[in-house]
């Protein structure tokens, strides 16, 4: 049998080929007009696609790039942070803060949980300056929820700045930055968005703004305040990945064109951003189905629509899933991250991924479960019935 090789994997996620097309067209260059206007056009849309009225930074970066900045600039050495850490994703904001000096206080739960508002609230100090978190931890498919967070800062009157790693949460889950009162929301190229790996982005507040005029850590290339005055002028303060760029406005036009009506063809990104994270929902909950069916056990209590955790079954490393989608199928997944190795493996639902791409892993899966995990006791068509049942429920 031939194969097609299938990305599921939560960053890099299937790149959208009108992007690879605008990408393979971006030989422009940096300090002229038509950049200028690709650039401005982009950060405009960026805004809308996050859901803002705050201004929006994009660096040429993977995702940490953006989550040091948003260390370096808000924080001086010394100062009191707290973070929020369940997962691989969360221990790197702990690194972070730690190489810029700050003192941590740590909220931590087991991979695969998500936080007790009441020991957040008991690590709450009047003196801490920022509090950190993911939106999805994307190690574990756990969703946390940023709404809460957000409203005990609020609750308390505190000063401590909302940083939010969004970079698997946007395009996936419903994130009201304005409303709720995040200050930071960072995002990345090589999720929902669709285009390969090498930008990341940050919305950022005028709360958060102001700190930076008096927060004394290093930083040089990644100065967001350099970046906003350039940015006025549809300009970076340094060379750009500009093929990225190209390809990140073709897909947010692709996006838009997601909630199309014969009146308005071009469509409209806000509400195009709402089908992708409907989208993200329908099949991230039909997997979660699909996989219940087949007898695994679901890895978090607090499932996103970014990514699905699932445990291999006793005295099954997770690794033989991952290996026999490979080898049989093309079909790329994960394996679990950090500690979890061996135990989980996670599916992704971020981005450019369809109904029918789900239905096609999800029948692979039942072969290399028929074939190689008979101890689930499964048949072909119990994952399939149970995700074909919730498709026609929530499409209905
Ligand atoms: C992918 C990802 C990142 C960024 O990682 P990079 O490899 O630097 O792009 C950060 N946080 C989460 C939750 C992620 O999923």
């Amino acid at each position: 049998m031939i194969r097609k090789t299938r990305l599921f994997t939560p960053g890099p996620t299937p790149l959208l080929p009108a992007a690879q097309f605008a990408m393979a067209a971006a030989d422009i260059h940096h300090r002229t007009p038509e950049f200028r206007a690709l650039y401005t056009r982009v950060l405009a849309q960026l805004k809308e696609f996050v859901g803002t009225s705050n201004d929006v930074i994009l660096l040429s970066s993977s995702g940490s790039g953006a989550m040091e900045a948003s260390v370096s600039n808000l924080t001086s050495p010394g100062d009191r942070v707290l973070v929020l850490s369940a997962g691989k994703f969360g221990e790197r904001w702990t690194g972070i803060a730690k190489s810029f000096g700050c003192e941590i206080d740590l909220v931590s739960e087991p991979y695969g949980q998500t936080f007790d508002m009441e020991k957040v609230k008991a690590a709450l100090k009047p003196d801490t300056r920022v509090v950190y978190m993911q939106a999805n931890e994307t190690s574990t498919g756990t969703q946390h929820d940023v709404k809460a967070v957000a409203q005990l800062l609020k609750d308390t009157n505190s000063e401590a700045l909302l940083v939010v790693d969004g970079i698997t949460g946007l395009g996936t889950s419903t994130l009201d930055m304005d409303d709720w009162g995040i200050d930071v929301l960072i995002g990345g190229s090589q999720k929902a968005v669709m285009i390969p790996p090498g930008l990341s982005y940050l919305a950022i507040s005028e709360r958060a703004w102001a700190r930076m005029e008096s927060t004394k850590n290093p930083r040089y290339y990644f100065d967001l305040r350099k970046e906003r005055k350039n940015a006025v002028k549809g300009e970076s303060a340094y060379t750009p990945a500009v093929a990225l760029i190209a390809a990140l406005g073709a897909a947010f036009d692709w996006i838009a064109a997601q909630a199309a009506t014969t009146d308005n063809p071009a469509g409209n990104l806000v509400e195009g951003r709402k089908k992708l994270v409907h989208n993200a929902e329908v099949i991230s909950e039909m997997t979660r189905a699909a996989m219940v069916a087949l007898g695994f056990k679901l890895f978090t209590e607090s499932p996103g629509s970014a990514a699905t955790a699932v445990y291999a079954p006793e005295g099954v490393d997770s690794g033989l899933v991952v290996k026999e989608l490979k080898s049989r199928f093309a079909a790329i997944i994960t394996n679990g991250q950090g500690e979890m190795k061996g135990q989980i493996f996670r599916i992704a639902h971020l981005g450019y991924f369809d109904y029918m791409d789900m239905i096609a892993l999800i029948g692979a899966i039942e072969q290399v479960v028929v074939k190689s995990i008979p101890q689930l006791k499964a048949s072909f068509g119990d994952g399939l019935i149970a995700a074909q049942k919730v498709y026609a429920e929530r499409t209905a």
